[in-house]
């Protein structure tokens, strides 16, 4: 199946991600010796449902949604992952989406399965309101794989901890009393861990420190690009510029600006965080967030990545980074901040030319990880200090860091495919202990 790049002014003509992540589990399960029938189940998903439903838009008439909730493998614990609210949602997205949640919490070794769920709409032109119905009744309707031991969603693209807000209060009023296991990436009033928004962020800046140490790199005065300026992509900008990065271009959905001085961060996130942080999802319709909001150039989103800078970090959706594209790449570093940035036939081609990339499914686990530590905090109604959080969070990605490295350098082997022969060694002893029921 081939489908249109999410990009509007990219180039990239993908095969689905779902046969691109079973292409690469074959290979590893390969050259792993990974016994056959363990293969054949890692290649699919355990658990798909499919929901048409039902919202009353603003206008009075009634609108059906389609909407998915996957989950890949249980086997290390209850699945988890993110909700997306997007246009080009599909089913064959959400099945890659959730095979790479159980490889991220294997790479990082938290007793997580894989999961994803997502609903085809476009938040940006809906009011709150219409929101919260959306999501109150995709939750109704997904209610029968949830919860707190089973089935734990989190925030992704299009969502936020407002509609993780409404989930949790969804699913508690089902049961008759408050749940806040149920899902992460909550408000801190309701049971969030403190440092939860910012994780994937500052992972993404921990891979980027530890990366360009082994490269021999100097972060500060280094140039970085950021596709994609949400959750994701605005707190990897924020901190990478700290870290004394020069941050030369942003973009979101609209597109993006460029300045080969530096954009001013700081000022580009007061606009975002009156988005992310206050829960609205409504956005500029016109422009976005950042076209417009200071004296820079506007670039396509297709320029960006093809910008000179030393680093470059994707964190919007996938297939963005294609064999169309990779040869043009002049950053030296990518660190993978959104799920499946990059295709197989570009990894070739980035490998051959000596970019080095932190793949997803090491880069972005920062978000894993503290939904990992929320859900804790959450079941034991016990929180943490945002300093303990943040010195977990460094630790177990320092650690899955040197162990991916480690990997890379013995086997003689990309960081994708060592990353991909730690998780899959660690489900695969856990599946073999397990063995099949009945
Ligand atoms: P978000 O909705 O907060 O931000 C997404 C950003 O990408 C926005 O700026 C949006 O305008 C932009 N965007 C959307 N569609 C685009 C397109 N077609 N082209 C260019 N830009 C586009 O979402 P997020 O949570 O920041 O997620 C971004 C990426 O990071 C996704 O791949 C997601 O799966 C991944 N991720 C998120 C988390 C998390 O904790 N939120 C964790 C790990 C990985």
């Amino acid at each position: 199946m081939f489908q249109r790049s999410q990009v509007k002014s990219a180039v990239c003509e993908v095969a689905s991600p779902f046969e691109r992540v079973q292409k690469q589990i074959d290979a590893i399960c390969e050259r792993m010796n990974i016994d056959q029938g363990i293969q054949a189940r890692l290649r699919e998903c355990e658990r798909e449902l499919v929901v048409n439903f039902p919202v009353r838009m603003d206008d009075g008439k009634v609108k059906i949604f389609t909407g998915f909730r996957i989950q890949h493998n249980d086997t290390r614990g209850p699945a988890k992952g993110g909700i997306r609210y997007h246009p080009d949602v599909t089913l064959d997205e959400t099945r890659a989406l959730a095979v790479w949640m159980t490889l991220k919490a294997a790479v990082v070794d938290i007793p997580y399965g894989g999961a994803k769920g997502g609903v085809i709409c476009d938040p940006k032109i809906m009011s709150p309101g219409e929101l919260e119905r959306l999501t109150r009744r995709y939750t109704s309707e997904i209610s029968i794989l949830i919860g707190p031991e089973k089935d734990v969603p989190a925030p992704d693209v299009g969502t936020n901890p407002q509609v993780m807000a409404w989930i949790m209060d969804t699913y508690s009023m089902h049961k008759g009393y408050s749940v806040p296991g149920v899902v992460t990436g909550k408000p801190l009033e309701i049971g969030g861990s403190k440092g939860r928004f910012e994780a994937t962020g500052r992972g993404c800046m921990f891979s980027a420190r530890l990366a360009a140490d082994h490269l021999g790199m100097e972060l500060k005065e280094a140039t970085v690009a950021v596709q994609g300026f949400g959750n994701v992509g605005s707190e990897v900008a924020k901190f990478l510029s700290k870290e004394g990065c020069r941050i030369v271009a942003v973009s979101d959905v609209y597109g993006g600006v460029y300045n080969p001085k530096g954009l001013d961060i700081n000022g580009l996130l007061t606009r975002d965080a009156s988005f992310a942080r206050l829960g609205l999802l409504a956005r500029n319709k016109e422009t976005g967030l950042v076209i417009g909001s200071e004296d820079a150039e506007t670039i396509t989103n297709a320029e960006l990545l093809e910008l000179q800078c030393d680093i470059l970090v994707p964190a919007a959706v996938e297939d963005q980074i294609c064999k169309i594209n990779a040869s043009n790449i002049k950053a030296k570093l990518i660190i993978e901040g959104a799920n499946g940035p990059t295709t197989a036939e570009a990894d070739e081609i980035l490998s051959d030319k000596g970019v080095t990339v932190i793949p997803d499914v090491l880069a972005s686990t920062g978000g894993v990880i503290v939904s990992y530590f929320e859900w804790v905090q959450s079941m034991q109604s016990f929180f943490w200090d945002e300093a303990d959080v943040n010195d977990k969070l460094q630790r177990r990605m320092t650690n899955a860091f040197e162990e991916v490295m480690s990997i890379s350098q013995h086997e003689k082997v990309d960081m994708r495919t060592a990353a991909y022969m730690l998780a899959i060694g660690r489900i695969a002893r856990a599946m073999a202990l397990r063995g099949i029921y009945p």
